[in-house]
Formats: C-alpha cells, sequence, structure tokens
C-alpha cells in the first residue's frame, strides 16, 4: 500500500477558501506518483472541493459521519449520502470529537462499521491525553482505543482502514512527538491488530500513520519509522506549499 497524507482542514476554511486550496494543490500535485493524499474539508465544502478533485489524483475525505445512512436525526451526516458525494475516506474518533462532544469508542465503533459498509475508509483516530501520559497509561490507552473501536469488525480483504496515531497533548502544539514514541505506538496498534485479524488483513489492509504538529522541518524523523504509513496533518495542511512539501518528503 502506498503512504497516505491526510489533510484535516477542521473548521477553519469557507467554501471559498477551501475551493481555491484544493485547486492549488490539485494543480501542484498533478503529478504526485507512489502516495496518495486526501482532503479532508469541512461539510459545507464538501461538494464543491469534490468537484475540484474529481480532475485530480487527490481523494476527498469526510471529518466525521453518523452510523445511519437515512432518518430522523437532524443535523447528522449519512456515510451513504457522504459516499455518493464522492468521499473516499473517513476521519472517525478525532480527539477534538471524543473531547468536545464526549464521543464514545461504542460510537466510534458504529462509525467505522458503517463507514466500511458504505465502502469509505475510516480513519481512526486514537492517542493519550497528557495526563494520561503522565500516568504511563499511554499503551493500555492506544491498546484499549484500538481494540474498542474494532471489536466485532472483520475486515474483509476489498475493506481498506487507516489508523491515525495522534497524541492529543501533541496536536496544535507546533512541537511533534519524538518519533522513538510515535514508532512504539505503531508497533502497539499493529500488535493490537493482529490479535484480531490475521496476519495478511494488517499488512495489506491496514495504514498506520503519525498526526500531531507535522511540518516541513520535521516530517523526514518519521518516515524512515518501522510501520510508517503516512501522515495526517492538520494546521500545516492549511499552508500549500508546506504540505507539498510534506507529501513530497514521504
Ligand atoms: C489533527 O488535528 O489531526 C492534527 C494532526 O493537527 P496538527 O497537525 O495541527 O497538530
Amino acid at each position: 500500500m502506498l503512504p497516505i497524507i491526510i489533510a484535516n482542514w477542521k473548521m477553519n476554511l469557507n467554501v471559498a477558501a477551501s475551493a481555491v486550496l484544493a485547486k492549488n494543490l490539485a494543480k501542484k500535485l498533478k503529478r504526485i506518483s507512489g502516495r496518495e493524499v486526501a482532503l479532508c474539508p469541512s461539510f459545507s465544502a464538501l461538494y464543491a472541493v469534490g468537484e475540484i478533485l474529481k480532475r485530480s489524483r487527490l481523494k476527498l475525505g469526510v471529518q466525521d459521519l453518523f452510523w445511519e445512512n437515512v432518518g430522523a436525526y437532524t443535523g447528522e451526516e449519512s456515510p451513504k449520502f457522504l459516499r455518493q458525494l464522492g468521499c473516499c475516506y473517513a476521519i472517525v474518533g478525532h480527539s477534538e470529537r471524543r473531547q468536545n462532544f464526549k464521543e464514545t469508542d461504542g460510537q466510534v465503533r458504529q462509525k467505522i462499521k458503517s463507514a466500511l459498509a458504505n465502502d469509505l475508509t475510516p480513519i481512526l483516530c486514537v492517542g493519550e491525553t497528557f495526563s494520561e501520559r503522565q500516568e504511563g497509561r499511554t499503551d493500555s490507552i492506544i491498546m484499549n482505543q484500538v481494540i474498542q473501536a474494532l471489536a466485532g469488525v472483520d475486515l474483509i480483504p476489498s475493506e481498506h482502514l487507516v489508523i491515525a496515531y495522534e497524541p492529543v497533548w501533541v496536536i496544535g502544539s507546533g512541537q511533534a512527538i519524538e518519533p522513538s514514541e510515535a514508532e512504539n505506538a505503531f508497533k502497539i496498534i499493529r500488535q493490537s491488530l493482529i490479535d484480531l485479524w490475521p496476519l495478511t488483513i494488517v499488512k495489506n489492509n491496514v495504514r498506520i500513520i503519525y498526526g500531531g504538529s507535522i511540518d516541513a522541518t520535521n516530517v523526514k524523523d518519521f518516515t524512515t519509522l518501522d510501520y510508517f504509513a503516512g501522515f495526517l496533518v492538520g494546521g500545516a495542511s492549511l499552508d500549500e506549499n508546506e504540505f507539498v512539501k510534506i507529501i513530497e518528503s514521504c
């Protein structure tokens, strides 16, 4: 599988600004090969960005979704409709949703199942908070989040999954984690997956990536780590030059 670099624009750009950034990236990355790139704009910009990406090699992703396809769920977004809109990826369980919207592991699991059922590749976010790290619980938190999110999920050969290790205390801080700590998290995630699924599925269908204050200056520290398969990028993905440099470094 190719490394994947995912832009999470969060709620930072309106439709016009998202369209401009998507157009510029599509142009600059016209000849991109050997890696996959996905852009996750806010809901209001999905259609506009999707139309631009149709003529490019870049993929469309969404920052969240609901687990039901249709019904009386005011304010939610249907995975089925998101797929119809051209989304290929869906971020699930981002720490900002777990913290600000009290999203539980059970809800994360429902979203993962529903994304897969609708031909969307989930980008499952896991990671410890600063206090969990201080308490020495990093490994168990990561393992538990992976196991809880994937319990009862049987990934089949036609399905894919991305797991983003994102230490919560590092997101948006401007200071990435020590690469060796990311590598340790990758190994824990991989081992948790091996306990759940056949090794061939883990090897061929799952990419484990890093997210948390990645920029053009620190990107190279991570690309040679064992099991590294890409990045989830927040702040630096809003700057087209910076984001292109990160992609080119992978
Ligand atoms: C994120 O929020 O997923 C993220 C990685 O943000 P940043 O790159 O800004 O730390």
